[in-house]
């Protein structure tokens, strides 16, 4: 399908959102930045916070607060009572089978960073593999190299197809005796592919290899069922839907965790200590050492509640609309270039025009108001496949509308006209 064809049929399914009621949540939405209104199209970097969830985080601090798992008082058992909370929202979330299956981390790069380092000290030895792709963002390449350097294992890259596919054949052919571990992303940033997990997972589990998924841009589009993807790790971070900073989540299927040892030791983690030796908590605990950022893992469970209200079928409907009439009228743009054309993307445009480079577009979009992000976007290989140092990017979430699609056209429009 071409691309007018790909916007034609985006709009026959037409979005269900109400999106200015969504808007009205977004209370950040209402700053005009150098007197403009914000055009935010930079989601996949962070996404901007619903009052749902700020009013959590200052609940939190005003009527809950206090440690975790330690005290008998009311404020840490209420504190986590609520932690507990997140924990079995993230669990119906992900429709994980145990909440057992959930560890709270910072993020995405600590998750992937947690597996590399516990994973890589069970089971990675010299001489092993990991298969990484060449579209994985760099959280998801450097720990693998750091174990790598510390193992003496190898890492192996699955190349990626002119429209921004993993070649599949090619990654059947990279699976080997000695693959220890496949870690891929579920959601390119960079390109907007979406990768066909299952398929991915059971041709590597028909080798007896584990899955290790980057769900950073997955979590915040799509209804997961890990049961159904089968996976045997999954990393995302809660900034990018709709949560805090300071909270991420690493799930591991079934009995994964008690198989690992820990990653970092301290309180919470243990079950008795003494000088000569220490015993370990089971899991999620044993992988939470020290007090974790409380109110954030707290007011997180907002925000699964409001993407769990507002339908992630409905927000994925959403984006491939305004994705679709972006690629359309920004592909027609002259000098443009799209970069990532694979077909049922996620809302990501990246492109490059001939003579501008993408940190002047930004610059210049900025000045109307309108945030998008130009460089490597943390995927410096992927860049090189593509030939190109940096892409300019639009991203485009639950709060976003047609005319700020409109807007940005205006504005490649204008940075055209300077650089004429
Ligand atoms: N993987 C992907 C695909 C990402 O887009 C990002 C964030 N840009 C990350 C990993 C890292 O996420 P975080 O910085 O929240 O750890």
């Amino acid at each position: 399908m071409n691309t007018v064809a790909m916007a034609d049929s985006a709009r026959a399914a037409a979005p269900a959102l109400d999106v200015e009621r969504i808007r009205a949540d977004f209370p950040i939405l209402q700053i005009r930045p150098r007197g403009r209104p914000l055009v935010y199209l930079d989601s996949a970097a962070t996404s901007q916070k619903p009052r749902q969830v700020i009013d959590a985080l200052r609940r939190y601090y005003e009527e809950e607060n206090g440690n975790i798992h330690r005290g008998v008082h009311y404020l840490s058992e209420l504190a986590t009572l609520r932690y507990d909370e997140t924990r079995e929202a993230t669990r119906r979330f992900l429709n994980a089978e145990s909440v057992n299956e959930v560890v709270f981390t910072r993020n995405t790069t600590e998750g992937i960073n947690l597996v590399a380092s516990s994973f890589g000290q069970a089971f990675v030895r010299a001489g092993d593999e990991i298969v990484v792709s060449l579209m994985e963002h760099h959280s998801n390449i450097v720990p693998w190299q750091l174990l790598c350097e510390r193992s003496g294992a190898v890492l192996r890259a699955v190349p990626v197809t002119d429209t921004g596919e993993l070649d599949l054949g090619a990654f059947e052919s990279l699976l080997g005796p000695r693959t220890r571990l496949v870690a891929l992303t579920w959601v390119s940033n960079s390109l907007g592919t979406v990768n066909p997990v299952e398929r991915i997972v059971a041709i590597a589990h028909a080798r007896g290899i584990p899955v290790l998924l980057d769900g950073a841009q997955a979590a915040p589009h799509l209804a997961i069922d890990v049961r159904a993807v089968g996976c045997d790790f999954l990393a995302f971070s809660g900034h990018k839907m709709l949560g805090p900073t300071g909270v991420g989540v690493l799930y591991a299927r079934g009995d994964w965790f008690d198989r690992l040892p820990p990653y970092q030791g301290g309180g919470d983690m243990i079950d008795t200590v003494t000088i000569e030796k220490t015993t370990y908590a089971k899991a999620p605990s044993r992988f939470e050492a020290g007090t974790p950022d409380i109110g954030s893992v707290v007011a997180f469970r907002a925000a699964i509640e409001y993407l769990e209200r507002t339908g992630l079928d409905a927000i994925q409907r959403h984006e491939h609309a305004l994705v679709a009439e972006a690629t359309a009228q920004v592909g027609a743009l002259p000098g443009v270039r799209l970069v990532g054309t694979a077909p049922g993307k996620a809302g990501v445009l990246s492109f490059t025009m001939e003579g501008v480079h993408p940190h002047d577009i930004a610059t210049i979009l900025d000045q109307h108001g309108i945030a998008i992000r130009a460089g490597h976007h943390c995927t410096q290989p992927l860049m090189q496949r593509f030939g190109c140092g940096a892409t300019a990017r639009a991203s485009f979430y639950l709060y976003n509308t047609m005319d700020e699609v409109n807007a940005l056209v205006a504005g490649l429009h204008r940075v055209r006209e300077v650089f004429a």
